[in-house]
């Protein structure tokens, strides 16, 4: 059971996580021991919970961000160009740049501009994240993620941190060929993760996987657009 992973540091957290096969692959654990998620998650922060982080968004639960990444990990190389959609805290944006360093970047995009500013500062807090935004390792941006962000693509790997009303056929279009995007889509009351693969040959193939609960992909609220 997820919640009863817990730790005393970010170090035992992982650890537990990983002991209890939430994650599996060596390459996301040592990245997720890399970023303290103390820097990012208010409250709780060694608890294999989602927590609430202001503007009616939340860090998602460790075993989460676990699940994406080991998701994408294929197309998260070091020197992979990376997009992650709804970076709210920005704690899954630095594990995404640790996981393509050397030579790769991540853009973080979220439309409400308080949020890109704890990003900022989240990421901050580490020496590591602060070498990451100066050298253009990560760089947040505020905009509408439902557009990707055409200046940065093509993406080798594009993260959707919120659910979807809509399969976006934008966020398609900025994969590299191939490529691979992550993105968690409503359907009726359910929201669902898919895996949308888009093909050296350019053919597009779409895997559901399993039942989620994320905030949703929306218009911005009044007075953030
Ligand atoms: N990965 C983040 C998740 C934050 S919650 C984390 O773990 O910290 C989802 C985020 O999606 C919120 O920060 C919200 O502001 C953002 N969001 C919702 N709709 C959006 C849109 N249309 N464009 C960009 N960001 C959006």
């Amino acid at each position: 059971m997820a919640w009863a992973c817990s730790g005393s540091s970010n170090s035992e957290l992982i650890n537990n996580m990983a002991a209890a096969g939430l994650i599996t692959s060596d390459r996301v654990k040592r990245a997720m021991l890399e970023v303290d998620r103390a820097h990012y998650a208010p409250a709780r922060a060694y608890e294999d919970s989602p927590q609430p982080i202001g503007h009616s968004a939340t860090i998602s639960a460790p075993h989460m961000h676990a699940s994406a990444c080991e998701s994408l990990l294929p197309f998260i190389k070091p020197g992979s160009r990376v997009l992650d959609i709804g970076s709210g805290s920005g704690y899954l944006t630095q594990v995404l740049a640790s996981l393509v360093t050397p030579g790769g970047s991540v853009i973080g995009i979220d439309h409400i501009q308080p949020l890109v500013d704890m990003a900022q500062s989240n990421t901050a807090k580490s020496d590591a994240g602060r070498k990451m935004l100066q050298d253009g390792t990560i760089t947040y941006v505020k905009g509408d993620g439902r557009k990707g962000w055409p200046q940065g693509a093509p993406y080798d790997a594009i993260h959707v941190g919120a659910a979807a009303a809509e399969h976006h056929e934008a966020l398609v279009d900025q994969l590299k060929t191939p490529g691979r995007l992550f993105v968690p889509v409503e359907e009726g009351y359910v929201q669902h993760i898919y895996v949308v693969d888009k093909k050296q040959d350019g053919r597009v193939e779409r895997k559901k996987l399993y039942a989620v609960q994320y905030v949703p992909l929306t218009d911005a609220p009044s007075g953030h657009s």
